[in-house]
């Protein structure tokens, strides 16, 4: 059976086909020529127009929160203009007679590590995503849980700070706007005015900077702060780190240094460990939901 998969982002969509043996291929990126839910769905439906006649079916993992069973997208969290309210799965099913099915981003990417990357060999993880924000998913089994509304695992949101920055969600203090990618780099700008992005803050790092070392450092142990408590709640045997500054070997490594130490004796056998499929994780994850429904209905 194929699939056609697509990981729909703030400015990004990306699409593939799987094919259950011969794994992805035809990867494509499609930034968009004109933002909001009309630029999406002119690009999904080129795409389903041009694979039609080859797919048994479409698996979406996009951002923002979703109603997963009703493929409907709830909020719109990066703020993609009028695609909160879009029915992906009922106006496609209806179009094209064939099974869609729609996960968010960190569910989809956090199925795919389960399945194919590094949570291979776990049934339980917790995976994290750490970039503009920082995303969560909960792995009970190989599969995501979702808790009551389908919106479990959103730890980016729980408080590491009291009366901290006031986050997009209304609260004060999220582990967020703390521990992502994007607060790394903001700390780091200014320190030195000249770095933009993740990777400008390692440019700097391997070059010996050792003002932007101390501000890595002291992202790291907010790091520490959630992990912390994730490990105390689920006592998972493995954390994944999603989010491209997490292949940076020394992150990963005082992330397990660090949290050995700051956690109780009877959890320190967890393993901290980087995403393996990098960016087609959410593609990987989204086929591979589609074809368990698909054959689940049969
Ligand atoms: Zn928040």
């Amino acid at each position: 059976m194929r699939i056609l998969a697509f990981d729909i982002g703030g400015t990004l969509i990306k699409s593939a086909i799987v094919d259950e043996d011969k794994g992805l291929f035809n990867l494509e990126e499609h930034s968009y020529p004109e933002p909001g839910r009309d630029g999406i769905l002119n690009i999904l439906e080129n795409r389903i127009d041009y694979y039609n006649s080859e797919i048994d079916g479409i698996g979406i993992s996009t951002a923002g929160l979703v109603d997963e069973e009703k493929g409907v997208i709830i909020l719109s969290s990066n703020g993609i203009p009028n695609y909160t309210g879009t029915k992906l799965k009922e106006m496609y099913e209806l179009k094209y007679n064939k099974p869609v099915w729609v996960l968010n981003d960190v569910n989809a990417a956090a199925l795919g590590e389960a399945h194919f990357g590094a949570g291979k060999v776990y049934n339980d993880f917790i995976c994290l995503t750490y970039g503009t924000g920082v995303g969560g998913a909960i792995v009970i089994n190989k599969q995501v849980y979702g808790g009551k509304n389908g919106f479990a695992g959103e730890i980016g949101h729980t408080v590491t700070h009291l009366n901290g920055k006031k986050c997009v969600c209304g609260l004060y203090g999220c582990y967020n706007d703390y521990a992502s990618t994007k607060a790394l780099v903001e700390n780091c700008s200014q320190v030195d005015f000249s770095i933009k992005n993740g990777k400008d803050v390692f440019d700097a790092f391997s070059k010996g900077d050792i003002k932007i070392k101390e501000q890595i450092d002291i992202w790291i142990d907010e790091i520490i702060y959630g992990l912390v408590t994730v490990v105390h709640i689920f006592n998972p045997p493995a954390i994944i780190l999603g989010g491209g500054i997490m292949r940076q070997e020394y992150i990963i490594d005082e992330i397990n240094n660090r949290l050995k130490n700051s956690i109780l004796s009877g959890y320190r056998d967890v393993v901290v460990l980087p995403a393996m499929l990098g960016n087609s994780a959410g593609l990987m994850g989204a086929s591979y939901n589609t074809l368990r429904r698909k054959c689940e209905k049969k």
